[in-house]
């Protein structure tokens, strides 16, 4: 028999609805705990109580410090897999920096629930089952970081939370899932045709995001550069275009060695640099803005963070991000 380890970090998975007042709150003890092991007799389960926080607290330092118990925990205690449940706000960031971080075959399998535990149709102790059953198969391994909600399981680097409160809220937009979850099976049905992983030992730089906008002038821009940041990533329009009244701005920073990371506030598509007028992508690529490809906003954020710990130089970020 598999033994799993269940890393829980907090989140509406681990918390509970008061009925009267119908409001959803964290409880002390995790109302979870032992459920998995009383639910699924074909995995050795042991769980670890990491943190307890709803995810819009979770920062990068939670994030490095869940990397290093998985990776510990992966080394010391002989566990097959590794299941962790996190609140689903800023799940995504986690489990594509778990993606970046880890370098392991065993399969990382990242859930958690749209409504809490006593709430009526709760998800959580359904999608905690689920991800135990995707840690626990062979065909789980090799596949990077997975994210398993609603019987269906999707890749840390495409999946992203789309719906405010309906369960099935986990999607992958521009590829789909990569296998479902059935009562009887787990079935793959893709798989990711690159990995990558950076061994870092810390994560701290601070880099920004933004969303772009019609009319976007330089002074906001500049306002975040006097912030004293280490990169930034804009979400740009379309394939890659920003209002040229932030483009002498933009120029600051790169003179500043400051690296920009250029994705699409578009929820599919890539970037490319199409256009030639002021603004369009063919001037902001030979300005020297890096375009990444087919990353949300958040997860370039991720991604320059991690990578901005082994390197600045824009020659080496560059590739990196194609
Ligand atoms: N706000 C909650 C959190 O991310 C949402 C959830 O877990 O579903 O902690």
């Amino acid at each position: 028999m598999k033994k799993i380890i269940i890393i829980h970090t907090g989140g509406t998975i681990s918390m509970k609805e008061d009925k009267s007042s119908g409001e959803v709150s964290t409880s002390t003890e995790h109302p979870l705990s032992n459920s998995a092991s009383i639910f699924n007799h074909d995995a050795h389960i042991e769980e670890d109580f990491l943190f307890n926080l709803p995810s819009p607290q979770i920062t990068p330092a939670h994030m490095l410090e869940l990397g290093r118990r998985i990776h510990d925990k992966l080394a010391a205690g002989n566990f097959d897999g590794v299941v962790v449940t996190h609140g689903t706000d800023t799940l995504e960031e986690t489990a594509y920096f778990l993606d970046l971080f880890l370098q392991t075959r065993k399969p990382v399998v990242v859930t958690g629930a749209m409504r809490s535990s006593n709430e009526i149709g709760s998800d959580g102790l359904y999608n905690l089952i689920s991800a135990v059953r995707v840690a626990n198969t062979d065909e789980a391994q090799d596949k990077g970081v997975l994210v398993v909600m609603n019987d269906e399981i999707h890749t840390a680097k495409n999946v992203t939370k789309t719906s405010t409160s309906n369960v099935a809220t986990f999607q992958s937009p521009q590829y789909g899932p990569i296998g479902i979850i059935t009562k009887q099976e787990i079935l793959f049905h893709q798989k990711l045709i690159a990995y990558e992983s950076y061994p870092i030992q810390q994560l701290n730089k601070n880099v920004a995001l933004v969303k772009a906008y019609a009319g976007m002038e330089s002074n906001f821009i500049r306002a975040i550069h006097n912030a004293g940041i280490d990169g930034l990533v804009i979400e740009a329009l379309g394939q890659g275009n920003l209002p040229e009244g932030i483009i002498p701005a933009l120029q600051e920073m790169i003179d500043d060695n400051i690296p920009i990371i250029l994705v699409s506030r578009c929820y599919q598509g890539i970037v490319q640099a199409t256009y030639t007028y002021e603004g369009g992508g063919r001037q902001l690529k030979n300005m020297g803005l890096i375009f990444a490809n087919g990353l949300t906003g958040p997860k370039a954020r991720i991604k320059l963070m991690v990578v901005l710990e082994l390197t600045n130089k824009l020659t080496e970020l560059s590739p990196m991000f194609e």
